[in-house]
């Protein structure tokens, strides 16, 4: 068993590639001839055992790889000069994905599919897999039998499960498989040089947890006008990585925070005991929260304050009520708060237009959209921080922008002046628990700076030359 999954890691390390897609198993086929034909009855007993204890993506538990094992087995168990050709070389193998305009059905049929076939694989995916959740770009694996007929499907669920539909007669029958992973955590800090973007993203911080790390401080920093050069930045955050050590995905921040003129502000995740969902706290217990967002969008400039203006387009002066943002067609827009869409359509000099009603006081619109987001309609709900549409310049505008209004009352107000009414704060039982679990993460990340720390010192001993340029770069991250 152990010398047989090492020899397929080791292969995966080597021809990764090989490894993906329609390819892998006409691989695995070879690999098994070659196995089975030339290594495995001189190398059995010998060097092959090495290969699982050099292999750095070695995980603790070895989950076993189905597909492998039964080629391999079937290759032991046969005389070298007897070999045939496995069964299931004679699947075809065809990965499809979903594109603009088509359904499942669609895919498959013109992927080879019988009508009738692909119906049931269908009704089958479904008992694991939402339907009406079915996105574009969402690649499946269909696999055909030697007469051309469709006879099952391998569907990547989400990071950790894989739903595989198979043919059993003329019925078709679908597990969901657990597709085993590591949980880790990461801690990254830096120095703003420019933006706080770009200087996570060479901190090596990917996209989207830069982009969340944003949303969470959106409430508590105007990032077009309050960040500094020489402000800093902290992060500790979950990843997960597949056992083959293939895919990674980003997960939750736990804490972050970020220093504004050696002001610190600090946000810890967590899940209040009444709560649905976990957000965001600051050291006090208050909610990070707020009824409104100070800016709806990301990486915008304000070209336009509230107040009397000449019209760039009509050319009198006039009040303009709302803020502008100059950004690039397409930017999403993100509902200021939570509540409900009054109305998402054209209207007039607006162009596209949405305005959300957060309460019996608060509504805040959003005009020249080019589209909106995706759902939303009249009636909709929206939660805070949700796109609801993208930057455009419909309307009587005279470039892209978004045009922000925020209305108390059915009035519009100058949204920088606002005094925004903040979010809960903890108490009690739920204060405790955030303390604990708080002082916790604290913990953990002390534990890493020490480690990093210790580490960059013995290197500093070993080398007995202060290269502290490498040391420092050593501190920022890192699992
Ligand atoms: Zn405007």
């Amino acid at each position: 068993m152990q010398k047989r999954e090492s020899v397929i890691q080791r292969l995966k390390n080597i021809y990764p590639d090989y490894f993906r897609g329609r390819k892998r198993r006409r691989f695995l086929m070879g690999v098994a001839l070659f196995a089975g034909g030339v290594i495995l009855g001189s190398f059995i007993n010998g060097s092959l055992t090495d290969f699982s204890a050099s292999d750095a993506q070695k995980t603790e538990s070895h989950q076993p790889l189905p597909v492998e094992e039964e080629y391999l087995d079937h290759v032991n168990n046969t005389p070298s000069d007897e070999i045939a050709p496995p069964e299931e070389s004679l699947f075809d193998f065809k990965e499809v994905s979903i594109k603009r305009g088509q359904g499942m059905m669609d895919v498959l049929v013109k992927s080879g599919a019988d009508r009738q076939d692909a119906h049931k694989a269908i009704k089958a995916l479904s008992k694991h897999f939402n339907m009406k959740k079915l996105q574009i770009g969402q690649t499946l694996q269909a696999v055909y039998d030697s007469q051309g007929r469709l006879s099952g499907l391998d569907m990547q669920k989400n990071f950790d499960h894989m739903i595989r539909v198979r043919r059993t007669e003329d019925a078709f029958g679908a597990t969901l498989e657990d597709l085993p992973s590591l949980k880790l955590t990461r801690h990254v800090q830096g120095v703003i040089e420019d933006s706080l973007f770009l200087s996570a993203y060479r901190e090596g911080l990917p996209n989207r947890v830069i982009v969340d790390m944003i949303r969470i401080f959106s409430f508590d920093v105007d990032f077009q006008r309050e960040i500094r050069k020489g402000d800093q930045f902290e992060i500790f955050y979950e990843r997960k990585i597949s056992e083959d050590g293939r895919r990674v995905e980003e997960g939750n921040i736990l804490f972050a925070r970020l220093t504004l003129r050696g002001k610190p502000i600090s946000l810890y995740r967590y899940k209040p005991a009444k709560a649905h969902f976990a957000d965001y706290f600051h050291e006090n217990g208050q909610s990070a929260k707020k009824a409104l967002m100070r800016t709806p969008i990301e990486g915008a400039r304000l070209s336009s304050y509230y107040g009397k203006r000449k019209h760039p387009v009509l050319g009198y002066t006039r009040m303009h009520k709302g803020l502008d943002f100059g950004a690039p067609t397409g930017t999403p827009i993100m509902a200021a708060g939570d509540g409900i869409v009054e109305r998402a359509s054209r209207f007039g000099a607006y162009g596209n237009y949405v305005r959300i009603r957060h309460n019996g006081t608060y509504k805040t619109a959003y005009a020249h959209l080019s589209k909106y987001g995706r759902g939303i309609k009249a009636g909709k709900r929206v939660k805070q921080g949700q796109i609801i549409g993208y930057v455009g310049a419909t309307g009587r505008v005279t470039a892209r922008h978004l045009h922000y209004e925020v209305l108390v009352n059915g009035k519009q107000v100058n949204p920088l002046r606002l005094k925004i009414p903040t979010g809960i704060t903890l108490k009690g039982k739920d204060k405790k628990k955030f303390l604990t679990l708080a002082g916790d993460v604290n913990n953990q990340i002390m534990a890493r700076k020490q480690n990093i720390l210790l580490t960059s010192n013995q290197k500093v001993a070993m080398n007995e030359a202060g290269e502290s340029d490498k040391n420092k770069s050593m501190l920022t991250g890192g699992f």
